[in-house]
């Protein structure tokens, strides 16, 4: 039996299951650390207990993802009160005593979409969600990407043609980045209304299709992915599959000569099927990577016993 959570900065989704037909879950919100890792903790004694093999976390970031690192498993450098630098796998670690497997929320998400989703059969794929914040998730050769730490795509700068749009941006560390010119949050200060409150045809919507593609072209550029969902309140609308597909041709001009660009690029960028279920499922698949890490590590350990004995 598996556990997964979506550590989230709003709330924490937590499921003990073996995929999105076969679900038990509940959400807890994100207070303070203690509080909601009691709720968590508690959840997963009353839903599986000593029965559980691994738990997998996909978490809101920055998060630290390095093994040999001091700091692997904490948040790092969150503006969320009283998350910064918390030691979340050891929290559930010590919870519980199982094997935890840990990464980042857009990671999982992708994991969980490549597995059971949009995303299956796709060795190289990137998910990006467009929310309260925009984050994404890399996999090349059926790995999702580690680096120095983990992608941050949802900061990457864009070109902002302040004749054309002057708000200056409100990422609190760039201003003008893709997360402060086109999160939810941005277009709302922007527009000086809810984002759910602009109607279809507003230039709003023009402007949001312009920035994502270009991301997305820049990313095509740099990892070659085969696939792009893009999830998040943001896509939610209708209207912008089409707008961002339109453009993204339009920003690369014929310059990645390749089928699924030039003739199936609805298929390329794409919602992902797993809706609000990505995330945690995401998580479960890690708690089976680490239970198998486990088992392998126990097998070497009693073949070194036998040869010692
Ligand atoms: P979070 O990022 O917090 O996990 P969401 O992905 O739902 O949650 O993102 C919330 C953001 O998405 C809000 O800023 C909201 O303005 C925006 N949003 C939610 N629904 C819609 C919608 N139907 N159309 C446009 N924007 C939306
Ligand atoms: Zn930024």
């Amino acid at each position: 039996m598996l556990g997964g959570i979506e550590a989230g900065g709003t709330k924490f989704i937590c499921a003990v299951g073996t995929g999105p037909d076969d679900l038990v879950k509940a959400q807890f919100p994100t207070t303070t650390p203690d509080e909601t890792l009691a709720q968590v903790i508690q959840f997963f004694r009353s839903n599986g207990g000593r029965d559980l093999e691994a738990i997998g976390i996909g978490s809101f970031g920055p998060v630290d993802l390095d093994p040999a690192s001091a700091q692997y498993g904490h948040i790092t450098s969150t503006p969320k009160p009283g998350w910064a630098n918390f030691d979340l796998v050891g929290a559930v670690v010590k919870g519980l005593k199982v094997p935890v497997g840990f990464d980042t929320d857009v990671n999982a998400a992708l994991l969980g979409e490549w597995r059971w989703g949009a995303a299956q059969g796709i060795a190289n794929a990137i998910y990006l969600t467009i929310g309260t914040g925009v984050g994404g998730g890399v996999m090349v050769h059926g790995q999702v990407v580690h680096g120095l730490v983990h992608p941050e795509i949802g900061h990457l700068r864009i070109p902002h043609d302040l004749a054309v749009d002057p708000f200056p941006g409100n990422c609190p560390f760039h201003k003008d980045c893709l997360e402060g010119l086109a999160s939810g949050p941005a277009m709302e200060k922007r527009w000086g209304t809810k984002a759910t409150a602009l109607p279809a045809d507003h230039r709003a919507w023009e402007l949001e299709a312009h920035y994502l593609a270009v991301a997305l072209a820049n990313l095509t550029l740099t990892i070659s992915p085969q696939r792009i969902l893009l999830g998040g309140g943001v896509m939610q609308q209708p209207q912008l599959f089409k707008m961002i597909r339109t453009e993204f041709a339009y920003v690369l001009n014929g310059y990645v000569r390749h089928p699924d660009i030039l003739d199936h690029l609805d298929e390329y960028i794409q919602p992902p099927l797993l809706g609000g279920n990505a995330g945690v499922v995401g998580a479960l698949f890690l708690a089976a990577q680490e239970a198998a890490s486990a088992e392998f590590e126990n097998i070497l350990k009693s073949h070194d016993q036998g040869r010692r004995g």
